[in-house]
């Protein structure tokens, strides 16, 4: 079957032809695969800034963002039926008994290291026509959700984020842990760092739990990504017109910051005027450029000073996966129009080497199988 995958030997990205899987336990399911996404992931994986074939293969098969279709079960599979829909998740557990983090299904929080993540490490991903794995790693996705699946692992991102945040915003006293997910950023001012995919479907999380939410990224006004914000109900201001100090005016306390971009000197920047009792979230992983100036004198002293926390957050639970299915139902009925625009464009698997070495506009792109 067809597949594309990355040869790091030989630095080559190609479609070739991969052994196509079958069911070999009981508990198994396979899924023909539909639509998979194209990140920033991808295109470090084909640039060969990182990705790791599986023990003993010289390739690995690339695509982590999936979306797919139940074709098969294996007889003691309970919950997944043919003709469902189904994403995956990306990273399976360590073998290690002492692992707690990976025996509690929490391998979002491995430290031993020794996860793999299907499509990225050690193990084929779902840029091909089939793929089997345990239904304990798989998703239901309502057939309502087909046009828009596969933006279920990129929101992944924002919701296991948001549950880290929540979790940090219950340290203040007067926190109500009751409070419904709609009302948890009620009064409170979201910044968000990036309007890419992951920071536009992050803006959707954060209006919906209550935010007033800017978003704070590179184009100038009027660009099509800001009238998206716009249209969610944020607000979209320009890093290229409008200075953090600026912007601080602007806002006044900003109590998220959210960074979905990688982009560490316009994050540091707006640390500094981070407010008080504030939390920043790092979830894009930047390039590795030369060392940038930082006040970390300033920073520290505003750290104590505001009670800030600042952490890092990396791949999603399966609770993110669940919250993910059900805010994409959320907000397909918020912002139909919007979340269809999110997918800019399908491509065919064979012209997939062109789209992830290339540099394809818009905002998320589609390989179709
Ligand atoms: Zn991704
Ligand atoms: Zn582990």
């Amino acid at each position: 079957m067809k597949a594309i995958a990355i040869f790091p030997k030989t630095h080559e990205v190609k479609l070739i032809d991969h052994e196509e899987p079958k069911i070999t336990t009981p508990t198994q399911v396979k899924l023909r695969m539909l639509e998979v996404g194209v990140c920033g992931t991808d295109k470090k994986i084909t640039s060969f800034q990182f990705g790791t074939p599986p023990a003993g293969s010289e390739y690995l098969v690339i695509g982590h963002e999936s979306l797919g279709e139940v074709v098969e079960v294996g007889p003691e599979v309970r919950d997944i039926k043919p003709g469902d829909l189904a994403v995956m998740v990306v990273r399976h557990p360590c073998p290690h008994e002492y692992c707690r983090a990976c025996r509690m299904g929490h391998q979002d929080f491995c430290f031993t290291g020794d996860f793999t993540e299907l499509g990225i490490k050690e193990a084929h991903g779902f840029m091909t026509e089939f793929v089997v794995a345990e239904e304990r790693h798989m998703n239901v996705v309502p057939r309502e959700l087909r046009d828009v699946g596969v933006l279920t692992e990129p929101l992944t991102v924002a919701e296991k984020a948001m549950a880290q945040i929540w979790q940090i915003q219950q340290r203040l006293p007067w926190i109500d842990p009751h409070t419904s997910a709609q009302m948890r950023g009620k009064g409170l001012k979201a910044m968000v760092l990036g309007a890419g995919p992951v920071g536009l479907l992050g803006t959707m999380v954060f209006v919906a739990s209550g935010f007033e939410t800017y978003v704070y990224s590179r184009s100038k006004v009027p660009n099509p990504k800001a009238d998206l914000v716009e249209e969610i109900g944020g607000k979209y201001i320009s890093n290229e017109t409008t200075s953090v100090e600026q912007l601080a005016e602007q806002v006044g306390n900003i109590d998220l910051a959210f960074e979905a971009a990688g982009a560490s000197k316009v994050a540091f920047d707006v640390m500094r005027v981070l407010g008080t009792n504030a939390i920043f979230a790092f979830a894009g992983v930047p390039d590795l450029k030369a060392p940038i100036k930082v006040d970390t004198d300033l920073l520290i002293r505003d750290h104590v000073l505001k009670n800030q926390v600042v952490f890092g957050s990396v791949n999603a639970d399966t609770a993110a996966f669940e919250a993910a299915i059900r805010d994409l139902a959320v907000f397909k009925q918020r912002w139909p129009q919007v979340l269809r625009s999110l997918i800019t464009g399908y491509y065919p698997i064979e012209q997939a080497p062109q789209l992830l070495l290339g540099s394809a506009g818009g905002i998320k792109n589609v390989v179709t199988l």
